[in-house]
């Protein structure tokens, strides 16, 4: 799980732009109807063309959750050829049946999501969110789409949540109403986190919570829920055993068999091995480093090596690590308490998790001694203080960047400072980090990260503890999830190594169906529910994602284009000129030039289209947008947004 840039800055200039666009059309038009929405245009080209084109509207009203598939040559994902989604109709045979199926998190590290259903009776696993990759700007994140629950939602028994991390209970939500407010399952700390959560959007009434203890199975239907305990970076993360009237499935949640943990107890191995003996008709395991040989480093070694550190510092401290790690937060904050240091929080996420870990006891610390920064931090010796921030990503409006720049509101970083990275750059992140480590040298700062030292250990079991975890529980089917496909590749082929064969295995993209037979057999389903990209933007849910994302880069990258056509209602002859507004796209002398040429072509376009006979709105503009498309490439070679507006008059 990771932390995010905020890429709003695009969003901004998109909605004002938008906002300038329909007052513009608002004056043009002088109370003139403005025809439907303009549409995608058809290209002529064998190059990929633009998506959609969104309404001429002040600001998108907020949307309800009515996903939509969306249609698109949009690439994402963590580098690899996602084939575009498709409009899905499913028609799952009724009867007695097992099925499962995934809508997130198997072709990505988020928004993990799996259903197990059990004679049409249906059990979620998790509802997280996945934080937006680089191409996707002006995104919050991205949710799981649940549109083939639609219609099913009195069928939904319980949501099981099986840790407190966002990639697994982030989307609560923004789909409890659309899921009609089930029956939520979660071990202490996580529903403390899923509360807050729904607490944000006042929705905590409205839902049915449940605390669950390790050990102490609950019966919800025909199934005997189970939660067990394993190793994560954050208290209470449960793998979850579902006893159903076909077999025991067993979901592993996020885990690493860490023999030494600390802030928590270790996994109950125990139990693990009691299912195994028993027999276990299929596992779904975590598969996030499943490329890589060994064993993930326990959180003691990491532990020590802070300790030391701490210890011989001689000025301030300041500790960076990500916000969801409460196990390494906890033990920094364990190491200030014995070195007599008091600890300053910087960072809204990092506040709030430390804020709900104290108040249920996860971390033990006498009143007092864990503040916010903020004045009067001065008055205390540089030696007493722990700094704990965020921004260990090197992301920019995060705490440890701000200081770095020194623009952070109470912190300035000077000689003697000691900055401790306890983390390691995610995956593209790498020059972001180097950045804030140049600042913070500069300053003066001696800069620790885990290149050096043995500072940061994941939460994700390495191929041996995957491996342990198939030996303990023994399964007869193994589904690899929590991943992206080459990892819960490497994940298959591990079982592989082990015995397991190739119809033991089941590598399921999202929305794919596995279904089991009496004999527990199983096998992929020929139909796949829609599993499309659903966009959370501010405030605004459930709009549907790959348009607006491929809108925004191509805005991004060549602009926009909007010409506004006035015609004579009967004739649909032109009154005029076309009107152009472009932005982010021409400028100066060239822009009065290629607006001319534009302006000729757009109206020859239009002429020739209406002598060939077309007198629909839809017609003309593909005609225009066709016309313009050729122009742009040839003249300039880009390809901006294309937006043409036809007004009656
Ligand atoms: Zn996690
Ligand atoms: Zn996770």
């Amino acid at each position: 799980m990771m932390e995010y840039e905020d890429h709003s800055s695009v969003l901004t200039i998109y909605k004002s732009f938008m906002k300038s666009v329909h007052e513009w059309v608002k004056k043009v038009m002088t109370g003139s109807p403005v025809s439907e929405t303009p549409q995608k245009p058809v290209p002529d080209s064998t190059k990929p063309a633009s998506g959609s084109v969104p309404t001429p509207a002040a600001k998108t009203p907020p949307q309800k959750f009515h996903p939509r598939p969306v249609r698109s040559n949009h690439q994402p994902k963590g580098g690899f050829n996602k084939p575009a989604p498709k409009e899905q109709t499913v028609h799952l045979p009724n009867g007695k049946l097992l099925r499962i199926y995934p809508l997130g998190g198997f072709e990505e590290v988020g928004r993990n999501c799996l259903v197990v259903d059990v004679d049409s009776d249906l059990y979620i696993i998790d509802l997280g969110l996945q934080f937006p990759e680089e191409d996707m700007p002006g995104i919050d994140y991205l949710i799981p789409d649940l549109s083939s629950l639609r219609g099913r939602e009195n069928k939904i028994k319980a949501v099981i949540f099986t840790h407190g991390h966002l990639d697994h209970i982030g989307a609560v939500q923004h789909v409890m109403a659309q899921l009609h407010f089930p029956p939520c399952y979660g071990t202490r700390l996580t529903m403390a986190f899923v509360k807050k959560r729904l607490d944000e959007e006042k929705l905590t009434s409205r839902c049915r919570l449940n605390t669950v203890e390790f050990k102490k199975p609950i019966k919800i239907g025909s199934v005997e829920i189970e939660f067990l305990r394993v190793t994560h970076s954050i208290p209470d993360s449960a793998a979850i055993a579902l006893h159903t009237p076909y077999g025991t499935i067993v979901h592993t949640g996020d885990f690493k068999f860490d023999l030494t943990p600390m802030n928590e107890p270790p996994a109950d191995f125990q139990r693990l091995a009691e299912l195994g003996e028993k027999g276990v008709l299929a596992i779904i395991a975590d598969s996030t480093n499943a490329t890589k040989p060994g064993n993930a480093l326990s959180e003691k070694a990491i532990s020590g090596t802070l300790f030391n550190l701490m210890r011989e510092a001689k000025g301030r401290l300041i500790v960076s690590t990500f916000s969801s790690l409460l196990n390494r937060l906890a033990q920094v904050i364990e190491h200030a308490k014995t070195l007599n240091r008091k600890v300053y929080v910087s960072g809204r996420s990092m506040e709030q998790n430390i804020e709900i870990a104290v108040e249920l006891g996860y971390i033990q610390v006498p009143r007092g001694m864990i503040r916010k920064v903020g004045p009067g931090m001065e008055k205390i010796p540089d030696r007493e203080i722990v700094i704990l921030t965020t921004g260990s990503q090197g992301e920019e409006r995060a705490s440890l960047a701000r200081m770095g720049l020194g623009t952070h509101q109470h912190v300035r970083v000077k000689r003697g400072d000691t900055v401790i990275l306890s983390s390691n750059p995610i995956l593209g992140n790498e020059r972001a980090v180097a950045k804030v480590v140049n600042n913070l040298n500069l300053l003066g700062a001696n800069v620790l990260t885990n290149q050096e030292l043995a500072l940061h250990t994941t939460g994700h079991g390495y191929q041996n503890d995957i491996l342990l975890m198939h030996r303990l529980v023994r399964a007869k089917h193994v589904i690899p999830e929590h991943g992206e496909p080459y990892m819960r590749a490497a994940h298959g082929d591990l079982a592989r190594g082990i015995g397991y064969a190739d119809n033991q295995i089941h590598l399921l993209t999202n929305g794919e169906i596995l279904e089991f037979d009496a004999q527990g057999n199983a096998r992929r389903s020929k139909q796949k529910f829609t599993a499309n990209d659903i966009i959370i933007d501010g405030r605004t849910t459930g709009a549907e994602g790959q348009t607006i994302m491929d809108d925004r880069k191509i805005m991004n990258n060549a602009g926009i284009f909007v010409a506004v056509m006035k015609v004579y209602a009967e004739s649909m002859r032109l009154v005029s000129d076309p009107l152009i507004l472009s932005r982010g796209f021409t400028y100066g002398t060239e822009q009065s030039l290629i607006n001319k040429e534009a302006t000729a072509a757009i109206r020859k376009a239009y002429e020739e289209g209406l002598t060939r006979g077309d007198k629909s709105i839809a017609a003309l503009k593909r005609e225009v947008t066709s016309a313009l498309f050729r122009f742009f490439r040839h003249k300039l070679d880009r390809e901006p947004m294309v937006m043409p507006i036809i007004i009656e008059v």
